[in-house]
This record gives structure tokens, sequence and C-alpha cells, in this order.
């Protein structure tokens, strides 16, 4: 129980589901199955988990990766939910994974004399007031406009009448996921990717396993459990339908977007959270990039890669441009990506309750539905969750799990991950303290032990003892970025990446940081997976193309041209 997910032992791994029985089968590698198979193993149960396509390959790399107790939630009097999270938050920054989680400022625009600051001032006291006693970020603060204009001259002056300064934290959500797989792994949870489960196995009324689909080979097994928890986001009623179980809730997907530019676009040294017409936009500093979004638009199509529309990038650029001296126009946009928000709504007889109180859940905009989870329980052995936010999975990942085991026979004990620090997160002042000496020790440039650190935490040394051994994987693996070749040959051997997709979508960001979504790398990539994976020439052409399709479906939003147009807003900037 190591916590490496080699992609080399997943023959093995399946295996081991195959045998059984296991306590507990996890259906949907997101941040919500992944923390579920943790929160179950770290209990001491025997644990599966299968994914359809790869860790973290729905929302969870494609969120706003922030890890926060939702500004805007408060002003929708959700009270629980931002306590919960801005709890949550702190907890990762501080204990669970400080290696991943990390706070970030932003600031808020005023621009609306004497009414603006008392409102946004007495929120943030509020926002800042939930957290426990000890804080791991720093209170709010305000700024004058010239004390703004310092902060972010990138903003118009005009109108412009100062600014808060708060925190919250952020995280690349997909690297965040796969360690939390690796951490369920760690605790002998077996994780398998490219699995479908495609219906439930039963005994009468109770389930108790489900049958699945190898992606990779096309064969078919059975994996027997005593308890079935479905975390598969959006797809949840798919797997609900599959087998016929009525739930006690729909899903509604909400699609969300980002634009990537890079810093230079954007002259500030703060994250930015502006109003707009329908809820807020987030400037966010991601690296050499700015992360800017997102959208919160019903969608009913593909789940599985939502389009982007030149619509949707035309309405960030547009509410973007409304406080930026510089208007943005496409040609700043190196990456666009989409991602579907998993939103509960009532389910069918429920929702007609809400028509009689005039309150039309069908009609509800998706801005303003829960981001709560609910937990479901529609048959003997089976469980399910959904909603809920990627800051809270360690409560919803407790909470699915207690309902799944309450029956269990036997006693079994109670969450313990608010007590376990994912993997990378053991010994990281000392690791971090010791940077240099690892540079020296493994004779690689300072910046580049810095980075692994950023990136690894701890396990850092993994990556630097694989150079060790190879010094040609110490080389960068694409001109103008950080990442290393030995980062593709780990996430091989220890991350569980199996196709090019795996490892420059979500194990490198190379797809929505770069402006060819990664395509220049993706030769390298598939010469290093293809020594490690024993892939022939026909498997690496296929790999290749395979990668550079993808990679063009995603750039295809950006193809529109003629002007940004303007954006008509009600929201109070600038007034
Ligand atoms: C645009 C956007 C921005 C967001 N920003 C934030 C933010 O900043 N902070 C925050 O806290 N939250 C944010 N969220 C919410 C957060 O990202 C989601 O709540 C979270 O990622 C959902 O995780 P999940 O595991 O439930 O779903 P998913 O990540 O979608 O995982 C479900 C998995 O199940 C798998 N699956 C489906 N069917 C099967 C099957 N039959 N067999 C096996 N596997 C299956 C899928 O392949 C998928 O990987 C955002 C969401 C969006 C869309």
């Amino acid at each position: 129980m190591t916590g490496v997910l080699d992609a080399r032992d997943r023959d093995e791994a399946i295996r081991a589901l195959a045998a059984g029985p296991l306590d507990v089968l996890v259906i949907g590698g997101g941040i919500t199955g992944a923390g579920a198979a943790l929160d179950a193993a770290s209990r001491g149960l025997r644990v599966g988990l299968v994914e359809s396509r790869d860790l973290a390959a729905g929302t969870s790399s494609r969120s706003s990766k922030l890890i926060h107790g939702g500004l805007r939630y408060l002003e929708q009097g959700d009270f629980k939910l931002v306590r919960e999270a801005l709890r949550e938050r702190d907890l990762l920054v501080s204990r669970l994974a400080p290696h991943l989680v990390r706070p970030v400022p932003f600031l808020y625009p005023l621009y609306r004399k004497v009414v603006e600051r008392p409102y946004v001032g007495a929120g943030l006291v509020i926002y800042d007031a939930m957290e426990g006693v000890k804080r791991p970020v720093p209170h709010h603060r305000h700024l004058t406009t010239r004390g703004a204009l310092r902060r972010a001259p990138a903003l118009r002056p005009d109108r412009l009448a100062g600014a808060m300064v708060y925190y919250d934290a952020q995280v690349d959500d997909a690297r965040y996921t796969v360690t939390v797989a690796r951490t369920a792994a760690r605790y002998g949870a077996t994780v398998v990717t490219r699995a479908t489960a495609t219906s439930l196995l039963r005994d009468g009324s109770r389930v108790t396993g489900a049958s699945v689909l190898d992606e990779e080979s096309g064969r078919v097994f059975d994996v027997r459990a005593a308890r079935v928890i479905v975390c598969a986001g959006v797809w949840s009623d798919l797997v609900h339908e599959a087998s016929g179980v009525r739930a006690g809730y729909q899903v509604r997907m909400s699609k969300g977007v980002h634009l990537v530019m890079p810093r230079s676009a954007i002259d500030a040294d703060t994250g930015m959270i502006v109003r707009t017409s329908k809820s807020v936009l987030f400037f966010i500093p991601w690296d050499t990039r700015w992360i800017v979004g997102t959208t919160d638009t019903d969608w009913s199509g593909d789940r599985a890669e939502p389009a982007v529309t030149p619509e949707d990038v035309d309405y960030i650029l547009g509410e973007a441009n409304r406080v930026l001296a510089r208007p943005l126009t496409r040609g700043d946009v190196l990456a666009v990506y989409a991602g579907l928000r998993p939103l509960v709504a009532e389910p069918a007889g429920e929702s007609r309750a809400g028509d009689r109180a005039g309150d039309k859940d069908g009609e509800k905009p998706t801005t303003k539905l829960s981001r709560e989870h609910v937990v479901d329980a529609p048959l003997p052995g089976l469980v399910s969750i959904a909603g809920g936010k990627f800051t809270t999975y360690r409560l919803m990942a407790r909470d699915v799990v207690d309902t799944a085991t309450a029956d269990l026979p036997g006693q079994v004990p109670a969450s313990v991950t608010a007590l376990l620090p994912l993997l990378g997160a053991d010994g990281l002042p000392a690791v971090r303290a010791s940077a240099r000496r690892l540079a020296d020790d493994y004779r690689v440039p300072a910046p580049v032990a810095g980075h692994l650190i950023g990136r690894y935490g701890s396990l850092a040394t993994e990556v630097l003892e694989l150079i060790r051994a190879d010094r040609a994987l110490g080389q960068p693996l694409l001109g103008g970025f950080a990442y290393l070749r030995a980062e593709v040959a780990y996430a091989v051997s220890h991350e569980g990446a199996l196709h090019v997709e795996d490892v420059l979508a979500r194990r490198v960001r190379l797809l929505i940081e770069s402006p060819d979504a990664g395509v220049s790398a993706a030769p390298e990539v598939v010469a290093i997976m293809a020594g490690l994976l024993g892939w022939n020439r026909r498997r690496r052409a296929a790999e290749l193309r395979r990668y550079q399709d993808f990679a063009a479906a995603n750039a295809a939003a950006l193809t529109a041209t003629g002007p940004v147009p303007e954006v008509e807003s009600a929201a109070p900037i600038p007034a």
C-alpha cells in the first residue's frame, strides 16, 4: 500500500476488483468519488473505485480551481454552505494539503461611492468571521482608489471608488483529485480508470455490485460489493437509469466556461472578482496565466466534452471589458475550457410543489440552484451523491460513506479524513527548507527543485529519483514551460496516466496553458509513454492522432471573427 497508481499494474488491479468481494465500490473518479474512496479506505474498509475515463476527466478538472467559501452564496443567504466551505478551505490550506492549496488574494473593485463599501465590507467581515479561530489566510483589507489602481493598473479608473481585498485559496483541481485517489490507494483502495460501471448487480432488490466494462480491452467483469456508492456527477442520472433505479434527486447540468490568457494581458498583481448581471466574474492568477470566468447556463448536450461557443467567449470578454482600461480581444485568449456543474434539482414530484409556490424549479436559473449536496439511498446496498462543491468534497465523502455504511455488520469507525494529510503533505516544511540541498543532491537547478516541490510536495523526491536514473528526464517537456519530461514518466508510473490526454490535460496542464493546447509537446509525451507502456509504432501514431483531434475540438470556439460585442448589464459596475 504505497499510494502508487502505476498504469502498468492496471490488469492486476482489475483482477483484484473482480476477485472481490469489496465492502464498498465507488463509481466515478472525480473529486467526490476519489474523496469517498479515501474516506472509506481510511476507515479500514475494502474499497474499489472505477472511473469511465481518467481521474478528474469530468467536472473536477474544469472548475475555477478555487477552494473558497463563495462570497456570492453569502449574499444568497446560504450561511451554512459558506461556513462549512471556509472551514474546509482552512483545513486544506493548513493541514491536509498545504502543498496543493494556496491562499490567493482577490481585489473587489467598488463603483458606487457611499453605499457599496459598507455593504461589501460587512459581507467580508462576516466571511472572515465564519472561519475558525486560527487563520491560515489573511483578513480582508480596504483600499482607496489609488491603492486599488496600484494593485491593479488594468482597471478602468473612471468611477472606481476604491476596493476591498480579501483572501481565498486556489488549487490545481485535477492534480488534487489524483492526489486524493493516490492517498486512497495508500490506505488500500484499488483504483481502476477507463472502466465503466454499465449496470448494477442485484440480489432481489438489494444492489450487490456492478458490471464493469474495461474500456481498454472491451472485456466485461463483475465487481461484488456490500455497498455501491454512485459519485458520477452529471452522469448520475444515466447510472441510475441504466439499472432502472429511481433516485430521489435529479441532476441539472449548468455549463461554466473559462478563458485562459497570458499574465501580460491584464496588469494586476492580485486576483479580482467583479459583479456581472448574472453572477460574478473571476480573474484568477494561474502561474504565467490568467483564468477568467465563468458562465452559468443550462446544458443538455454532450456530457463528456461540453462545447464552448463563440457566444460564451464573447460574454466573458464583454463582462471583463466593462472594468478593464485596455479591452481584451479574442486574440488575447490562449485557451478555453468548459465544465458542467452537477446541480441538484428537486425530483419530479417535489418540483410540482415548487410550481404551486410560484417558484418553478424547471425555470429556476442555474445560478440560483443550491450548491449543497444531496445523499440518496434509493435501494438497499446503493447510495448516490451529487451536488456540492470541490471545496466541500471531504464533507460530501464523509456523508455518503456514513450513509452507505450505517447498516453494515460490525461497527464502522467514524471518518478520519480531517486528520489525514494527503500524500505529499507529510514532511513538507522539511522538504521546502531543504530545496537547495535537494537540487545539489540530484544535480538539478534550484528552480527545478522548487517547481517539483510546488507541484508534488514531499513526493518531489520520487520525481527527482527518475531524473537521477535517467538524466534526459530532467529536460523541459516544452520550451517556455517549467514542466519536465520526468513528470510525464511519473504520470504513468505513479499517477495512473494511460493516454496522452491524461498527461497533457490533467497531470500537466498544457491543454489549457499552451497556445497550441499542448500539441507540440504531444510527440515527446508519446515517446516517453511508449517506452514505459510498450507502445508499437502503430499505437504511437494512433495515440498522437487521438490527442491532436481532442485538442482541435477544444480550440474550435476561438475561431470566431469580428469585434467582441459590448455587454449590456444591469449590474452596478461601472454604474
Ligand atoms: C465551471 C465550474 C467552476 C467551478 N468552480 C469551482 C470552484 O472554484 N470551487 C469549488 O469548490 N467548486 C467549483 N465547481 C464545482 C466542482 O468543480 C464540482 O462540484 C466537482 O468537481 C464535482 O465533482 P464530482 O466528482 O461530483 O463530478 P465529476 O468530476 O464530474 O466526476 C464524476 C466522474 O464519474 C465518472 N463516471 C460517470 N459515469 C460513470 C460510470 N458509469 N462508471 C464509472 N465512472 C463514471 C465520470 O467520468 C467522471 O469522471 C465548479 C464547477 C464548474 C462546472
